[in-house]
């Protein structure tokens, strides 16, 4: 049988118990087959029915409040429906339309911004990304320089942005752009606008990855006329913005997932390839798992604390610094369990479906740098929990 990380909290009260039941049910009958425990991240035109799916059954905003078209939901209903969606392998659907820019856009924008953006992030027709990296401006992202220059009603924006996952996809962009080039310290000159990507004067290009997808896509803002209306939050006010949906982003991105999926696929090839026999495999892998049931309970713990809003500030840099290393050493493991397999670029069936470890293995290592790198997490944890000099 699978590791299955649902098994570890059997505190579910009875109501709870009976809406993951529900949730383990649909799940299974409505998640496509082909999004399944797939070998490859999946592309915003794959994600569309099944996000359609989530929304019509009411449950693809299961945090955001009912006044914005969510669920409402509780935390443990919140935790439940990420882990019965996670547990068959199933995606998750996009973050950056409903758990990076919507919770902004419900906290700092106004009524008429929010009538009109809400709708479409949670229908799934309008994508989103994050336009916040730069040539110059990543782990040092104050120092960013693409401008908008207020002009009568519009803001004229030129420059560059980068990494921006989805971005050859997406319809709009929630962008940071330097609004006062003289603002000392330099974060405070900086806000946070919306942008048409179908606006005149915008180019958008794919950057191919190593694992020859083009998953990222940089931009090129010449003389675009951004209505004023797209601010969101007050002007130079979008670092105090930007680093709250960094902290939703780092929370979303440290969880337990992929490494659980991973173990649970080198379980399978290990029963294939006949390393489920050796000794040294199942001691790896009882390591392994230890490390995973920690973790998970530690990022229960603190879903928790995030849902009372009491989260420590060292909390979200832990998670991401023991979420991205666990689920690298995972992939690892996976290429090495597939043997000769392990070191090919092609697929390999395992129980009649395409497992690919080395794309698993090239897909893990983005994720110590998404979201602000490791090296940068440590900084931080320095300096605000433990006090140490820069
Ligand atoms: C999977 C993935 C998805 C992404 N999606 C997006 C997106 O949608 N939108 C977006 O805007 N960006 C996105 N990014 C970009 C990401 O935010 C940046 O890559 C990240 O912040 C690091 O910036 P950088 O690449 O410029 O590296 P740099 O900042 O140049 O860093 C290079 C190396 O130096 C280290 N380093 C830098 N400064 C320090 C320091 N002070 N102390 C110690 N070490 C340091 C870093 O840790 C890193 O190892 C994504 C990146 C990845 C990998």
């Amino acid at each position: 049988m699978n590791w299955d990380n649902t098994t570890l909290f059997s505190d579910d009260n009875p109501a709870d118990a009976a809406f993951r039941r529900e949730v383990r049910q649909w799940v299974d009958k409505n998640c496509p087959e082909n999004l399944r425990d797939r070998p490859s991240r999946v592309t915003p035109p794959e994600m569309k029915p099944w996000h359609k799916k989530l929304f019509e059954r009411g449950w693809i905003a299961p945090h955001w409040p009912r006044e914005a078209g969510g669920m409402g939901a509780t935390l443990e209903q919140q935790l439940i429906l990420f882990e019965e969606i996670a547990r068959i392998g199933a995606p998750t659907p996009f973050p950056h339309g409903l758990n990076f820019f919507g919770p902004i856009l419900i906290h700092a924008g106004t009524p008429e911004q929010k009538a009109r953006h809400c709708p479409g992030i949670l229908s799934g027709d309008v994508t989103w990304c994050q336009g916040y990296s730069e040539a110059g401006a990543g782990s040092d992202l104050a120092s960013l320089k693409t401008r908008a220059v207020l002009e009568g009603d519009h803001f004229i924006v030129d420059g560059h942005k980068m990494w921006t996952t989805n971005g050859t996809h997406a319809d709009w962009m929630f962008a940071l752009v330097r609004t006062d080039a003289e603002a000392k310290p330099r974060h405070a000159g900086i806000s946070l606008i919306l942008i048409d990507l179908k606006s005149p004067g915008v180019t958008v290009k794919p950057i191919k990855t190593i694992r020859g997808d083009a998953e990222f896509a940089e931009e090129f803002f010449d003389n675009v006329r951004v209505p004023k209306e797209n601010l969101i939050g007050p002007l130079n006010g979008g670092w105090k913005l930007a680093t709250m949906l960094l902290g939703g982003e780092r929370f979303a991105t440290g969880h337990p997932r992929n490494a659980a999926i991973l173990l649970n696929r080198a379980r399978q090839v290990a029963r294939v390839t006949g390393a489920d026999a050796d000794p040294a495999f199942r001691q790896q892998l009882a390591a392994l798992e230890i490390d995973l049931l920690a973790f998970t309970a530690y990022y229960r713990h603190g879903a928790a604390l995030h849902g009372l809003g009491k989260v420590p500030e060292s909390m979200t840099p832990v998670m991401k610094l023991a979420a991205g290393p666990l689920a690298q050493l995972a992939s690892e493991f996976l290429v090495q369990v597939a043997g000769p397999a392990g070191a090919s670029l092609a697929d390999m069936e395992v129980d009649g479906e395409a497992v690919n470890p080395a794309e698993d293995l090239f897909e893990m290592r983005r994720v110590t740098v998404g979201g602000g790198a490791n090296e940068i997490q440590r900084n931080i944890l320095a300096k605000r929990a433990l006090d140490l000099p820069s």
